[in-house]
């Protein structure tokens, strides 16, 4: 077993046991996860801002209360915001219909921090953005970005689930959006996940 498999591994079991911990049921059939709700499960809170003002920011997790700059598009400048602990910054450019997946996928990647790095952020100042391109940032900081988005998406598109949804629509003329859809996610989320599982 190699420990990128038991990385995952661990991480699809805690997704589980955040979803089961909200409703067990969501894990009976196929359907989009209600990660807004969890979210509010988990104690946390989110605020729609814009974070900055060419969208390169998607989410950013908020460890310490403190303040922090968001673009203030009706003056067309930057103004400080006081967050709390528990916090959950998404980008307002987000909340649009064609941008669903997008926006849900960035909320389950800032609560994939929230639940598994806690203890590297608290008391640093810093937050755990979720970037639209990555910067330029230290190899642990890829690792724990990759960690989040394994866990967004064990929280997202579980592997059960997933598997019945494409055993149930498999005649389906566009499979991968089909199942896509039924997840809330984006079709190109669903497609790695097909190809992971070797369904497609
Ligand atoms: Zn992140």
């Amino acid at each position: 077993m190699t420990q990128v498999y038991y990385r995952d591994q661990a991480l699809e079991a805690i997704a589980r046991r955040v979803v089961k911990t909200h409703d067990a049921a969501l894990l009976s059939s196929p359907r989009a996860i209600p990660i807004e709700e969890i979210i509010g499960t988990c104690g946390l809170e989110i605020d729609y801002q814009y974070i900055r003002n060419n969208g390169r920011i998607l989410g950013e997790t908020i460890f310490d209360d403190t303040l922090i700059p968001v673009y203030d598009k009706d003056n067309g400048q930057y103004s400080f915001i006081s967050v709390r602990r528990g916090s959950i910054i998404i980008d307002a450019s987000l909340l649009q219909p064609a941008k669903i997946g997008r926006l849900r996928f960035t909320m389950a990647h800032e609560l994939a921090h929230w639940l598994i790095h806690q203890e590297i952020y608290t008391g640093t100042g810093e937050s755990a953005a979720m970037l639209n391109k990555p910067l330029k940032s230290s190899e642990a900081d890829a690792g724990l970005e990759r960690q989040a988005d394994r866990l967004a998406c064990f929280l997202l598109m579980p592997t059960g689930q997933v598997k019945t949804a494409f055993y149930h629509n498999r005649n389906h003329a566009d499979l991968t959006a089909a199942i896509a859809n039924l997840f809330g996610v984006s079709r190109q989320a669903m497609d790695i996940r097909l190809k992971e599982l070797r369904l497609v």
